[in-house]
């Protein structure tokens, strides 16, 4: 598919149409400039991988939580369909880890009884299945949370699998801060044991901290239906760009 007319099917599938950009997405259209360049460089008879995108917590896991009610699980969930119908519309292939309000545990019915084991498995099994699915990346998608509520901003942590990880997350950062939050001075970082699914992931992976539940207004962006699209985008844009320098690497050697 044209560049161009994969841009247009992405913004037809965010509900956006082409002469609104500007206006409704202030500098956004330089984002899809930006695809149009990068993407132009290679050929598209090479099939991009798929790419995994995990809304974190769901069920009766809910994540964190803002005071007003707001729960982490449903926002992951909203902003992990819209990156999935933006790669989706522009020709590129990704899938979530859950469509549902649940966790994913017992996904591959492999025990009787989860009790003490539901965290563990269900992490597991977002891992097992984006290993199944063949992702290229994978994406997991959290929101933040701090006791003192001046703190604000997208942060992406990466796994040590690979260079591919750190330039993923350093593309979301960037790209969130030009497009974004022009004052975010955040810095992706490396996870640590402490976050299992890039500690285990073996594909290239990240975890975006998509902003804090615990500032009053970036909580009230992120429930935004047209904020999250623009997040989105940003989020996409970076992907598409990985995907795509992967793609000119691999035809160049
Ligand atoms: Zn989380």
């Amino acid at each position: 598919m044209n560049k161009k007319l994969q841009w247009i099917c992405a913004f037809t599938a965010l509900g956006l149409t082409l002469g609104g950009v500007g206006i409704a997405l202030g500098n956004m259209d330089k984002l899809i400039m930006r695809g149009d360049k990068n993407s132009a460089q290679v050929s598209a008879a090479v099939t991009p991988p798929t790419v995994v995108i995990d809304p974190g917590h769901g069920g009766e896991d809910g994540g964190c939580s803002a005071e007003d009610g707001t729960t982490e699980k449903e926002l992951n969930l909203k902003v992990s369909e819209n990156l999935r119908d933006i790669l989706n519309a522009a020709g590129y292939s990704a899938v979530l880890t859950r469509e549902e309000d649940t966790l994913l545990y017992d996904m591959y019915g492999e025990l009787d009884n989860y009790k003490g084991k539901k965290k563990v498995y269900d992490l597991k099994n977002r891992l097992r299945f984006a290993g199944e699915s063949g992702a290229g990346y994978l994406v997991s998608i959290h929101m933040n949370k701090f006791p003192d509520k001046k703190y604000s901003g997208l942060q992406v942590y990466y796994s040590q699998s690979s260079g591919q990880s750190v330039a993923l997350a350093d593309r979301i950062q960037e790209y969130t801060k030009t497009y974004l939050q022009p004052d975010n001075e955040r810095m992706t970082k490396k996870a640590g044991s402490s976050i299992y699914i890039l500690n285990r992931a073996e594909m290239p992976a990240v975890l975006v901290e998509c902003g804090f539940l615990s500032n009053d207004s970036e909580r009230e962006r992120l429930k935004d239906e047209e904020y999250r699209k623009k997040l989105s985008l940003c989020i996409a844009s970076a992907i598409i760009d990985s995907v795509e320098a992967d793609r000119a690497r691999t035809q160049e050697k």
